[in-house]
């Protein structure tokens, strides 16, 4: 029996293969409320339909074996598209406040007065964070392995997301404002705050993944691609 090797995600971005979300990957209605990842996220019944059912999200879900990408990779350096932009919102958070006269503070400046230690924090990195999920040798990065790694992740830059999403003045968005989600990539993802959204807001935002969905797998039959969704 040969086993299959598929390439990184890394390796097929640079080559000019186009690398998508998968339909399945599309699917996911995915909320970041709730540590419980089954509570967090439906899936669509139907990936080209977003008035379709949703159906509970779990381990034994079909989706869960279905590849997160288009084609389907080994592995997937996930960053998150916002907190790329965390360094430079943390120094202007902090900055203003920053008490450069008192001698007490000195250790929390750099040699050129920048501030790197507030309010119980250290600057962060310039980069934005990132996790890296591997699939299994000979199988590919699968929904459920990419929530499983994700979720957690995601929730436990809460405090992140909501000081990169605030505006500046309001600081951070509101606790009870609904993260979510946008499965249009999987990496940079993208993570957006309902603040202020109307339904119309939300249902447009769901036709534009179904639609995607739907264009990808038209294409898809038009090319006459096999399916390969399911792994091992
Ligand atoms: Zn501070």
């Amino acid at each position: 029996m040969s086993t299959t090797y598929y390439p990184s995600y890394e390796t097929l971005k640079s080559t000019s293969l186009q690398l998508l979300a998968s339909a399945d990957f599309l699917r996911l209605h995915w909320k970041l409320t709730d540590d419980d990842i089954s509570r967090a996220i439906t899936v669509l019944r139907d990936p080209t339909d977003e008035t379709s059912a949703q159906e509970r999200f779990s381990a034994d879900h079909p989706v869960s074996k279905a590849s997160v990408t288009y084609p389907p990779v080994s592995s997937i350096p996930v960053s998150v598209e916002p907190l790329d932009e965390y360094a430079g919102k943390w120094w202007e958070a902090h900055d203003l406040h920053a008490d450069k006269d008192d001698p007490q503070f000195r250790s929390c400046f750099d040699a050129d007065g920048s501030v790197v230690h507030s309010c119980g924090q250290d600057r962060p990195g310039d980069e934005g964070p990132k996790l890296e999920i591997v699939a299994p040798l000979g199988h590919f990065v699968n929904v459920g392995q990419y929530v499983g790694a994700a979720h957690p992740w995601l929730r436990s830059l809460d405090h992140q997301l909501r000081l990169v999403k605030g505006e500046i003045g309001s600081w951070t968005l509101d606790p009870h404002v609904l993260l979510i989600v946008r499965p249009s990539q999987p990496s940079p993802l993208r993570i957006d705050g309902h603040e202020g959204w109307t339904p119309s807001n939300v249902d447009d935002h769901w036709r534009t993944l179904a639609k995607t969905a739907k264009n990808l797998l038209e294409r898809r039959a038009r090319e006459n691609v096999p399916e390969q969704r399911q792994d091992a």
